[in-house]
């Protein structure tokens, strides 16, 4: 049958709908399936025309035409650019193999094709791979000053604040060690040792200062357009520059990586933001702190409590709880029990109530109050230096992500991903330390990142793997780990299944200086139920850092104990200890050593 003249002008008005918008969603309201393609869209930051069939009086008619045109029936049924798309299924399919970002593009002209905010390990990572790989990419780095003033260069808080000049004042504190221990080796020397702090510093400083140039250099030698700015979201697709003088540009980008990580917590106590200073501020500080307070009892707290005392300054550490919270608590123990032993002093379960300043200088004199976390006791003592270091914020909370749809972890403010590392939001993608659950480390960070751009623009499949990552804490002692602390893998696999194999151990290079028998220890978990395979790995000594890289590699190929005991130890170094562990842990064996 011919058709009417009435379904001619419907077809009409069909095809109009179609030809004149970029996307047309015929859609029934009360569908979930149109709601999640509509939403899909929002998330897009596209504008779409939805028919709403149900609530219109020819919309069954409509529906009749589009079975016909389409030879699909059902809603929701979407067209992008005069294209026939299909359903909720075929549209999400699209979207997800990028065919949906295609046909949009025919029409929507970003100025970049990736734009990252924040020039740290992972955003670095990322803007250079994704550039090598033929995009066009910007990168946006801003430093907000501290409460006192610090700021740094381009690179972020490893190379800024963080891992670089933490491991440098370690190595500071080191020497002095070494230097202790070189007279017994037979140096001889007169003048009185001590130790610099402004020479430190600026050595340490312009170190730095030559890795921020060498990111620079290598951003504009891959192409990639660097800004020195703050960027935020202000609509989809579209982010907000303001650079150091106040001046805002905006750029839109068709896709966007979030990798702004964490900035210092403080205590929220009088006195904290005006007097104390945090890692921020601590490796770029003028004066030699003196005689300081250090609050919390993490990795930041502790190595910095570490190299600070092993400089010669006084040194306490003021502890809420537990040592290394997450960490192997045996492990923990250990390498709080040598600090103590080398000079720093603890005050366990006291925090701070307020810092007052006695005297202003440099270093000035403060009165730290603080309250048992027991009881009601209460001390106060004076320092010249507070560093509090209480765990670090993400910084997701200013940058617009709520203006586009991004869900964070309101509890933390940390962004929830996909294992792709896939905001809620398709186009928006996030890395490093502001990734909930994840660890917070430049290697990972970087790993992320990389991959991430080649999964975008590579065609690539490969994923970040978060799990067994090795890490290493730079107390004076050093503490390697990597898989599971005791305690976690007890509560996995049940005591019953595991053995523990651990043992004292005498670094050779210690026994001629005749220091600290019995404190460096090696332990390792392993699953009696899965072939004995390593499931944790910890080591308490001297570069042990270096002795877990290797470690860690073996666990990814699954090391199990037979494993260990068939490989050949390299003697004498401390890792061999690893190849000729014979005492179990519920055997209760002696482990203590003799000599080397
Ligand atoms: P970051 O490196 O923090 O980079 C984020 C960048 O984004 C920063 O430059 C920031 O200023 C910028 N930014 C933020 N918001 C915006 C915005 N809106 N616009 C523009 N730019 C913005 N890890 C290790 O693996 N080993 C270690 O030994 C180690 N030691 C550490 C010691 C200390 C004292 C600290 C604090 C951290 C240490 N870490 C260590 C952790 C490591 O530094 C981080 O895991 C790593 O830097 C995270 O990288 P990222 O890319 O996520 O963020
Ligand atoms: P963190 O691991 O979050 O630890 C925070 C510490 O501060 C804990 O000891 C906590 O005690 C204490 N604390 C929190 N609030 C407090 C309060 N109000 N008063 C007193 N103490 C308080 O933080 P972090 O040490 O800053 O480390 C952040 C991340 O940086 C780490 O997760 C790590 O991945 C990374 N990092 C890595 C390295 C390395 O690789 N070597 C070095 C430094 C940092 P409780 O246990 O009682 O909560």
């Amino acid at each position: 049958m011919p058709p009417t003249t009435g379904e001619k002008a419907l077809r009409g008005r069909v095809q109009e709908l179609v030809e004149k918008n970029t996307v047309v969603v015929f859609s029934k309201s009360y569908c979930p399936y149109c709601i999640q393609v509509k939403d899909l869209f929002t998330s897009l930051g596209c504008e779409y025309v939805a028919l709403e069939l149900d609530q219109c009086d020819d919309g069954s008619n409509i529906q009749d035409i589009l079975h016909e045109m389409t030879g699909q029936k059902t809603v929701p049924n979407v067209f992008v650019n005069k294209t026939h798309v299909g359903g909720a299924d075929k549209t999400l399919q699209a979207h997800k193999n990028g065919t949906l970002q295609k046909l949009l593009d025919n029409t929507v002209a970003y100025d970049y094709d990736l734009i990252v905010i924040g020039g740290g390990s992972g955003g670095l990572a990322c803007s250079k791979e994704a550039a090598a790989l033929g995009k066009k990419v910007m990168v946006l780095d801003y430093v907000v000053p501290t409460p006192l003033g610090a700021s740094w260069g381009l690179g972020g808080t490893c190379v800024n604040v963080g891992c670089i000049p933490k491991k440098l004042m370690h190595q500071a504190a080191l020497l002095g060690q070494s230097l202790k221990d070189s007279r017994k080796f037979g140096w001889e020397y007169d003048e009185q040792v001590q130790h610099n702090w402004d020479t430190m510093r600026e050595n340490i400083q312009s170190y730095i200062g030559s890795l921020n140039w060498g990111y620079r250099v290598s951003l504009r030698d891959k192409n990639v357009r660097y800004e020195n700015s703050y960027g935020e979201f202000v609509e989809p697709h579209k982010i907000k520059a303001t650079n150091r003088r106040g001046k805002e540009s905006f750029f839109t980008a068709e896709k966007f990586v979030v990798a702004t990580g964490e900035r210092p917590r403080y205590l929220d106590i009088p006195g904290d933001k005006e007097f104390c200073i945090t890692s921020d501020d601590l490796f770029s500080l003028s004066h030699c702190p003196g005689k300081t307070l250090v609050v919390g009892a993490s990795y930041v707290a502790l190595e910095c409590a570490g190299f600070l005392a092993g400089i010669g300054l006084d040194v306490t550490v003021m502890v809420r709880s537990i040592f290394l919270r997450g960490f192997d608590q045996e492990m923990a123990e250990r390498a709080g029990a040598y600090m103590e032993t080398h000079g720093v002093k603890f005050i366990k379960k006291f925090v701070p109530t307020s810092i007052e300043q006695l005297e202003p200088g440099t270093p000035g004199r403060l009165k730290v109050v603080a309250k048992s976390t027991e009881g009601d006791a209460v001390i106060e003592e004076e320092y010249n230096t507070v560093l509090v270091a209480v765990g670090r914020d993400s910084c997701t909370r200013n940058i617009g992500l709520e203006k586009i749809g991004v869900k964070i972890n309101e509890r933390n403010g940390k962004i929830p991903v996909t294992d792709e590392e896939q905001t809620n939001v398709p186009y928006v993608y996030a890395i490093g330390d502001i990734l909930d659950g994840k660890l917070e480390l430049t290697p990972v960070a970087i790993q992320a990142g990389r991959l991430l751009a080649r999964r975008l623009y590579a065609g690539s499949t490969v994923k970040c793997d978060y799990i067994n990552v090795p890490t290493t804490v730079f107390t004076p002692m050093e503490y390697g780990c990597c898989g599971y602390p005791e305690e976690k893998a007890i509560d996995l696999f049940g005591e019953e299944s595991l053995e523990v194999y651990h043992t004292l151990f005498w670094p050779l290079e210690w026994t001629v200086p005749g220091r600290d028998n019995n404190t460096c220890f090696a332990k390792i978990i392993c699953n009696k139920l899965d072939n004995e395979r390593v499931i944790g790995f910890h080591v308490l000594g001297p570069n042990a850092g270096e002795i877990t890289q290797g470690f860690a590699a073996a666990m990814k190929c699954g090391l199990t104990k037979e494993t260990l005991n068939e490989t050949i130890g390299i003697h004498p170094t401390c890792a061999e200890a690893f190849t000729t562990m014979d005492v179990t842990k519920s055997s209760g064996g002696d482990i203590s050593q003799k000599g080397c």
